[in-house]
């Protein structure tokens, strides 16, 4: 097959005109800052076409909750709102990736996000055959502050709620399993700042990066519409680019 955007291009359209189900497994990259709005949805999209999410922020906090040797790895720079090695995140995905809930596909939540991860990531997707759409949520810089700052996160379930845009029924408590909800370690002031720094310096560059090599790069106004009607958006595009009949 050739190498390249160009082989990218004539392999999508064979998958294209194949129109199967059972065609190339596809990789759903939501990709843009922290507070984007890429962990609420990748929830809409996994309950929409049943694929699973990948969010390597999940997983590693999952390690540091278990304390093993990755979650001692990584506690600190996680703390501090700081990247965490390539290798050991390009890992993890990897190894979660070759998991058999993934062989249809999967949606990556805050990976790549550097340029290394990214090359990482084309260069085996594109072995492994998967197509790669990346969907960039676009968000103005004062929304993003006023979300994160207003972010609780159920402790056992996962789901994120948001003081302005997704309140809890009853405050502070979660309506899907009447846990009491937290503020993310990650999520105060302070990293907050450290980590939209982190954000403009090694990710928001991959975007380049993504408009050379992968054919699909959807851009989302996430700033303004609520977070279903930004799912709308998102599903639009993403039907055009994954047929009909992979869409049940
Ligand atoms: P998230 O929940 O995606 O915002 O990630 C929380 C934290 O996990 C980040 O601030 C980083 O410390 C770490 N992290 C998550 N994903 C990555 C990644 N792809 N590369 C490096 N560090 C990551």
């Amino acid at each position: 097959m050739p190498s390249g955007k160009t082989g990218r291009r004539v392999a999508s359209a064979v998958a294209s005109v194949e129109q199967k189900p059972a065609a190339r497994p596809i990789a759903i990259i939501l990709f843009g800052s922290p507070g984007s709005g890429k962990g609420t949805q990748s929830k809409y999209i996994v309950e929409w076409l049943k694929i699973p999410q990948i969010s390597t922020g999940d997983m590693l906090r999952e390690h540091i909750r278990r304390g093993d040797e990755i979650g001692r790895a990584v506690a600190d720079r996680m703390k501090a709102g700081l990247l965490v090695p390539d290798e050991l995140v390009n890992r993890m995905v990897f190894e979660r990736v070759q998991q058999p809930d993934c062989e249809r596909g999967f949606i990556l939540d805050g990976y790549p996000r550097t340029l290394a991860q990214a090359e990482e990531m084309v260069s085996v997707l594109d072995v492994r055959g998967t197509s790669q759409v990346v969907i960039h949520l676009v968000v103005d810089y004062n929304v993003i502050i006023s979300r994160m700052s207003g972010r609780r996160v159920c402790p056992k379930c996962g789901t994120l709620y948001n003081a302005v845009a997704r309140p809890p029924k009853v405050e502070g408590i979660c309506d899907l399993d009447g846990t009491p909800l937290v503020i993310r370690d990650d999520d105060r002031e302070e990293v907050v700042r450290e980590r939209l720094l982190q954000y403009e310096r090694q990710t928001r560059p991959v975007i380049e990066f993504f408009r050379a090599t992968i054919d699909r790069v959807i851009e989302v106004d996430a700033s303004g519409a609520g977070p279903e009607a930004v799912f709308e958006r998102i599903r639009g595009e993403l039907r055009e680019v994954l047929g009909q009949d992979r869409i049940r």
